[in-house]
């Protein structure tokens, strides 16, 4: 199966500054995104989540916080006719030195375990951060930047939403 490996925070959702991070109880998804991820899944592709979420380990916020925001996240798609295959995130600080925090590869490779018929080189990676772009070329498959300067293999869009004519 193929995948769209899409970043959360910033390209799905409203990103923030890492402070504000402790008082957000509710996704405030960016314009068209559910539609967005409706069409990629129409196109054929499976939707895994890869997101680094340091603050958790930085204390910034707690892991019942996270999991009860990720359980909202999942609830308005599914709300909304989107079904996610599954969501891999990073807890661990920056300083840990992990092997999963985007732009290694750990996360990738958890999913690959999970789903062995994951078809890589069909899949794309889509993040409005450099450690996702980052990630798409090691991992030399299809990667838009969202927000960035285009770069060498990497399709730059303004918006998830623009995804779409390139799939
Ligand atoms: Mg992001
Ligand atoms: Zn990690």
């Amino acid at each position: 199966m193929k995948i769209a490996f899409l970043d959360r925070d910033g390209t799905i959702i409203e990103d923030y500054e890492d402070e504000l991070w402790r008082n957000v109880v509710d996704p405030v998804f960016i314009d068209e995104s559910i539609d967005t991820l409706k069409i990629i899944k129409e196109k054929g592709y499976e939707i895994i989540i890869i997101t680094n979420q340091y603050l958790i380990d930085e204390k910034i916020i707690t892991l019942s916080q996270y999991k009860n925001f990720t359980q909202k996240f999942i609830n308005k798609l599914k709300d909304n006719g989107v079904e996610i295959l599954n969501i891999f995130y990073c807890p661990h600080s920056r300083e840990k030195d992990c092997s999963c925090m985007k732009p290694k590869d750990g996360l990738i490779k958890s999913a690959l375990e999970k789903y062995p018929t994951i078809d890589l080189q069909n899949s794309f990676i889509a993040g409005d951060s450099l450690c996702d772009i980052e990630l798409g070329r090691n991992l030399g498959i299809k990667t838009f930047g969202i927000g960035l300067e285009s770069s060498e293999g990497v399709l730059s869009i303004n918006s998830l939403k623009n995804i779409v004519k390139y799939l």
